[in-house]
């Protein structure tokens, strides 16, 4: 045993808590826990206690664990990370869920592979400007929303950030802020915020979707 059962329950009774501080249904906010880069034994014990949602980065790590552990019933696979076009095939298979869309080549072939089963996905936006690698300006979110609303083989249910890591707890609540405004005014209920270093603060500022693996599983190498 790792310890993971134990961690779990910590991570769930902070998430809680943070609910609790704002009001909040605890069953308003899922956890994704994210497993990437570690063992699929490790994923059995989270599973074992409970844990249903999983977060990968990486498309062929995903095709890979989604075969090794493909007897776990109900268990829900979240892409978390970018994708080429040559991957999408990975996710487009096993995926529950998919967070960080932010290009039209990639929504276009994951919707033409998922026509039969629309796969619910959280558009990446980067509210953190230039400290942010990755995801949609808030300028260009509008029109990639129209043109991803209208693919039959996608549900765009929310968005998603991955924001600079900050030691400032107001800045950090200022992108989570940001990306809660940019929802609303877009009508998407959904928002994947938070990760082990904020999660507590993401729930409190909305998050429905947290993504925490650190705190779950370890550092990764
Ligand atoms: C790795 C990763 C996480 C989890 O980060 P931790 O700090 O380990 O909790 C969350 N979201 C994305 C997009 C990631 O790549």
């Amino acid at each position: 045993m790792s310890g993971l059962a134990e961690r779990l329950a910590e991570v769930r009774a902070r998430m809680a808590a943070a609910c609790a501080r704002v009001g909040r249904a605890p069953e308003s906010v899922t956890l994704v826990a994210v497993s990437k880069l570690k063992p699929g034994a490790l994923i059995r014990e989270a599973y074992a206690a409970g844990q249903r949602d999983f977060g990968e980065n990486y498309a062929q790590e995903l095709r890979d664990k989604a075969v090794e552990l493909a007897d776990l019933e109900g268990l829900r696979w979240h892409a978390i990370g970018p994708l080429q076009t040559n991957k999408v095939k990975y996710v487009a298979k096993v995926a529950h869920a998919y967070h960080a869309l932010e290009r039209l080549e990639v929504a276009q072939e994951l919707s033409r592979r998922r026509l039969d089963a629309p796969l619910p996905c959280q558009v990446e936006v980067n509210v953190g400007g230039e400290a942010s690698k990755s995801g949609l300006s808030p300028e260009a979110l509008g029109p990639f929303l129209d043109a991803v609303r209208a693919l039959p083989g996608l549900r765009v249910e929310g968005l998603m950030s991955l924001p600079p890591p900050t030691e400032d707890e107001a800045v950090a609540r200022g992108y989570f802020r940001t990306l809660r405004e940019l929802a609303r005014k877009h009508g998407l209920p959904g928002l994947s915020m938070g990760t082990t270093h904020d999660f507590e603060l993401a729930i409190e500022e909305g998050a429905t979707l947290v993504r925490v693996g650190t705190a779950l599983f370890g550092e990764r190498g």
